[in-house]
């Protein structure tokens, strides 16, 4: 593959309740051995809640040189949350992320790419609480999550952050996020290939996975904020996901995110009003 693909882990806790055995930490850290295995850096968007109950994961990425993003307090889907609540949770998640790592925490993922036109009032709120740059939306039509018309290269939010939209690529009709989650899982390597091909030069190509996909031990559970479908298809392909992977990683950059926004020279990005009804198209 000639294109650079950063390499992205968003580190959660997605069980209902304490019935289930935690096995995040477990997890994370056979992750972040493979990425110290093949050499890769990363950004490793932790959710607040885990920082607190797992610092011992923090200071493992910090320790293997990785960057720590935020993947929300306790991955509640934005539109589960008022701006409030929302604005709130991020200071407290921040400073806790920032206290345990040592690193400023400069990226912000929201949980299930829930950044939509819907949630557009986080906009403003994550350049408030300090974050210069965003991975959290899908732009594309999606029942889920998509922000249908957004640009598929880096942009920046008008009076706020530079965002990273998740890449995307048209297959048979569906605009799909080949690149991550359980389309890198499920799908043959050739649907990556083609859609590293078809990218455009000015789009920032990132993959992103978690550490449960790595699990094929994990007692099944119905996820919650998902449908039953969605989350079986959670628990399918992860005994082949570690060799896959690791196939992946020989090709990936260790440049993270946080490198790249620092690096950009953002009054060149196309600049996105997240107000703007053109903005809409889902
Ligand atoms: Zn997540």
């Amino acid at each position: 593959m000639t294109k650079n693909i950063s390499v992205t882990l968003d580190v959660e806790d997605l069980r209902p309740s304490d019935q289930f055995e935690d096995r995040s930490k477990l997890m994370t850290e056979k992750v972040l051995d493979l990425f110290s295995e093949m050499n890769i850096r990363a950004t490793i968007f932790v959710v607040g809640d885990v920082a607190k109950n797992h610092p011992e994961i923090i200071n493992k990425a910090v320790k293997d040189g990785h960057e720590i993003g935020l993947h929300s307090h306790k991955h509640i889907p934005l539109q589960l949350l008022t701006p409030d609540e929302f604005e709130q949770e991020l200071t407290g998640a921040k400073t806790l992320l920032q206290e345990i790592s040592g690193q400023e925490i400069n990226g912000f993922r929201a949980p299930t790419m829930s950044l939509t036109h819907k949630t557009r009032w986080a906009v403003p709120i994550l350049k408030r609480v300090g974050f210069t740059y965003s991975s959290s939306v899908l732009p594309a039509k999606n029942p889920l999550y998509g922000w249908d018309g957004l640009p598929r290269h880096p942009f920046r939010w008008l009076n706020s952050v530079i965002e990273f939209p998740c890449p995307v690529t048209n297959i048979l009709g569906f605009t799909i996020p080949y690149l991550g989650g359980a389309y890198f899982r499920l799908f043959p390597s050739i649907i990556r290939k083609m859609g590293v091909r078809r990218s455009s030069y000015g789009e920032v190509l990132w993959t992103y996975c978690h550490p449960w996909e790595f699990d094929p031990d994990e007692k099944y559970y119905q996820l919650e904020n998902v449908g039953r479908s969605t989350s079986r298809i959670a628990w399918i392909g992860r005994k082949g996901m570690e060799n896959k992977m690791r196939d992946f990683l020989k090709d990936a950059s260790s440049q993270t995110l946080g490198d790249i926004a620092s690096t950009m020279d953002s009054s060149q990005l196309e600049i996105v009003n997240a107000e703007s009804p053109d903005n809409d198209k889902n």
